[in-house]
């Protein structure tokens, strides 16, 4: 079924990344908030049935009001993320605010988001949303998909990476993340899966999984490249947590409950994508 999935969030990409160039062009701020926004709008009106989104307004002395919650599985298997979204700055391609520090914050936005996500059972995440002139056909690794879709695409106009990974790195420069990085069609795609012929079905968390170990993984090649260095990656859990369960039966009672979920937390929304079944 996500065949149908991974092309949208391919075309999403693109779309971010022609949009980030335009947006420059005409001096429009065209921020994270408004990407992200608009991305999961056109995912949850496309996808009624498997995809739920909840939104907060930000909550009063909020550090990380815009973070978001997503989950991905199907099944008796899901994975959980905390996400911060950031857009390049142009034409450095540099994520500026990367290891920004609040005033009266006592630690990085990026420790913060890694606190966070850890005391929730969550694995760290950013979203980066990209433009490159200086590398313009970024990433061949994981195209796979786009043949014979109207393509290519800027598959890394989206792109997800694990936060500790990214801190441990230490660079906000796009062209030190990319290898840590992978494209945010691969959180959903299975186009290289044959439904026909194998078993058991195709298992998305396990999969995101996965990738984020792997990426994780090609962090460095420096000299003094810490061995031990192991990002927190959560496994897939067998049950979605109480309240992504209250969302995804769209259970109407459940709205000041996701709302004490998302003040508690921190939350600037909640996604759902269940990639099993039909869209
Ligand atoms: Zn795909």
């Amino acid at each position: 079924m996500s065949r149908n999935l991974c092309r949208h969030f391919l075309q999403q990409a693109e779309l971010v990344w022609r949009a980030i160039e335009d947006a420059d062009k005409f001096k429009l701020a065209f921020g994270e908030e408004t990407i992200t926004e608009t991305l999961l709008l056109e995912l949850r009106r496309r996808y009624k049935k498997n995809i739920r989104v909840d939104s907060f307004d930000k909550f009063e002395e909020s550090n990380n009001g815009a973070d978001w919650e997503w989950w991905f599985g199907h099944g008796t298997s899901w994975i959980g993320m905390r996400v911060q979204a950031k857009r390049i700055k142009l034409p450095e391609e540099k994520f500026a605010s990367l290891f920004y520090q609040g005033k009266n914050a006592t630690q990085l936005q990026i420790e913060n988001l890694i606190a966070e996500a850890k005391s929730a059972r969550l694995i760290p995440v950013y979203c980066f949303y990209t433009h490159s002139k200086k590398l313009p056909a970024i990433g061949s690794r994981y195209f796979h998909c786009y043949r014979g879709w109207n393509g290519p695409f800027h598959a890394y106009g989206c792109m997800i990476a694990h936060a500790e990974t990214i801190l441990y790195k230490g660079s906000m420069n796009l062209s030190d993340i990319v290898p840590i990085s992978f494209p945010w069609h691969c959180l959903v795609c299975e186009c290289q899966y044959d439904k026909l012929s194998a078993f058991p079905p195709f298992d998305t968390a396990q999969n995101i999984y996965d990738l984020l170990k792997r990426t994780s993984s090609l962090a460095d090649e420096r000299e003094d490249r810490d061995p031990d260095f192991q990002p927190e990656i959560f496994e897939p859990r067998s049950e979605l947590p109480e309240h992504m369960q209250m969302l995804y039966r769209d259970i109407a009672q459940s709205d000041d409950m996701l709302r004490r979920h998302a003040e508690e937390w921190d939350l600037g929304g909640l996604m759902l994508i269940d990639t099993g079944g039909r869209h």
